[in-house]
């Protein structure tokens, strides 16, 4: 028996209207309202934090702030998603990491502060159309919105690098996260209809627009496993050892960014097996992410559906980052009629599974594939369609903003 999918998660449009109203009951005055998006990461995986490239786009679903000046200087913030209230003072002397929600919110505001910014007391109340935790990003929308919107509110002139720079320091700082600079980069510059190729070294991109007789599928697994951060910074660690050793024979390299796979191998006896599959990974990974930004623009969707299997294997094989329940949507995809490629997307140990789909076969890829892996492992995917939204900004004229 076919079942329908669970639903997806949908866009609410309705969203900035209900913050609006919600703000005026919980804090009173008229906000002003901002937006930042999720992400979705095509391909270039664990590269960001090795200086190399990625090709994500930034998602139709948002992170939403209402926002609203006070006359001291306190932050008092909600967020609808999480149901629960915090509060700070901005002139708090070195805040520690409190390892909650409230982190990405304070440890901005701090992280702001410390770069110079003079910020004004606010009130805030926070609402997501991002599922949370499963590796679109949810942290950086929400850093990236009340960013935006404190710093509106500051009078300041905002340097959208600096935004995101600042955000990667928040999750790095106090969230104990070492991760790069995408997440935070594609929140704050995405461009309707594009991906974006970054060059995590200096921050220069390259638009690619993304095909319009295909579409990226992303399914979440709905896991994730405990372990995802400190693997994530093991990955870290790893990489680093690898550039120490590899810089003996290769004087002058910063990161795994400056290694050629040629002169990888040329290296291996040096290195720990281990160390060395990491390192292969992250050099095949890049080779990959230029090559598809390349395949993408020339629209050979099946040179990229290629690149992205490729991708997972890696990361399954070499950077060991996968899990089974990854592993599974990515066969299981493969195996359904209109599926280009498959690869898993973010950090992994769970999260989300993506999947280039020709447009016409959609509806039916998603079906089957989200009946096959509940049949499989009991837990219903969500499913998302995802097209490439705008990056972070004023919410909706009417609401509020007055520019
Ligand atoms: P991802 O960024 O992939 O969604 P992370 O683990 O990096 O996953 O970030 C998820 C965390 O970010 C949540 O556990 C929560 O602490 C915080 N967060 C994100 N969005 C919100 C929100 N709307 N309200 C409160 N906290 C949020
Ligand atoms: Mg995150």
């Amino acid at each position: 028996m076919t079942r329908p999918p669970k639903a997806g998660v949908e866009p609410r449009p309705e969203i900035a209207t209900e913050l609006r109203d919600a703000f005026i009951s919980t804090w009173g005055g008229e906000p002003l309202i901002f937006r930042a998006p999720g992400r979705v990461n095509l391909i270039g995986e664990h590269t960001d934090y090795n200086d190399g490239f990625v090709l994500p786009i930034a998602l139709q679903y948002s992170t939403w702030v209402a926002i609203a000046r006070r006359d001291d200087r306190r932050v008092r913030f909600r967020s609808q998603t999480v149901q629960k209230t915090a509060e700070f003072d901005l002139d708090e002397v070195d805040p520690l990491p409190r390892h909650d929600w409230t982190d990405y919110v304070r440890g901005l505001a701090w992280v702001l502060e410390a770069a110079g910014n003079h910020l004004v007391g606010a009130d805030m109340l926070i609402d997501s159309e991002i599922p949370i935790g499963s590796g679109l990003s949810s942290s950086a929308a929400i850093e990236m919105a009340t960013g935006y919107g404190m710093l509106t509110l500051a009078g300041a002139a905002i340097d959208l690098d600096a935004l995101a720079t600042a955000g990667q320091r928040t999750e790095n700082v106090f969230i104990g996260v070492r991760s790069g600079i995408m997440d935070e980069y594609a929140s704050c510059h995405g461009v309707a209809g594009h991906a974006i190729l970054l060059d995590c070294r200096d921050l220069a991109t390259r638009l690619v627009p993304v095909g319009t007789d295909t579409r990226f599928v992303v399914a979440n697994s709905m896991v994730r496993h405990a372990h995802t951060a400190s693997e994530y910074n093991t990955r870290r660690d790893e990489c680093e050892t690898g550039v120490v050793t590899l810089a003996s024979v290769l004087p002058g390299i910063r990161a795994l960014r400056d290694v050629s796979l040629a002169e990888l191998e040329a290296s291996e006896t040096l290195l720990d097996p281990v160390i060395f599959r990491r390192c292969r990974h992250v050099v095949t990974e890049n080779a990959r992410a230029l090559r598809a930004a390349d395949v993408l623009e020339a629209g050979d969707q099946a040179g990229f559906g290629a690149l992205m299997v490729q991708s997972h294997e890696s990361l399954r094989d070499d950077y060991e980052v996968s899990c089974a329940e990854l592993d599974l949507l990515v066969e299981t995809a493969l195996g359904i009629d209109g599926a280009l490629g498959a690869r898993m997307t973010g950090g992994g140990f769970g999260g989300c599974a993506i999947s280039l789909v020709r447009q016409d076969a959609v509806e039916r890829f998603s079906a089957i594939l989200a009946e096959k892996y509940e049949h499989s492992t009991g837990i219903a995917p969500t499913m998302i369609v995802a097209e490439a939204g705008p990056g972070v900004g004023p919410g909706p004229d009417g609401l509020g903003f007055d520019r």
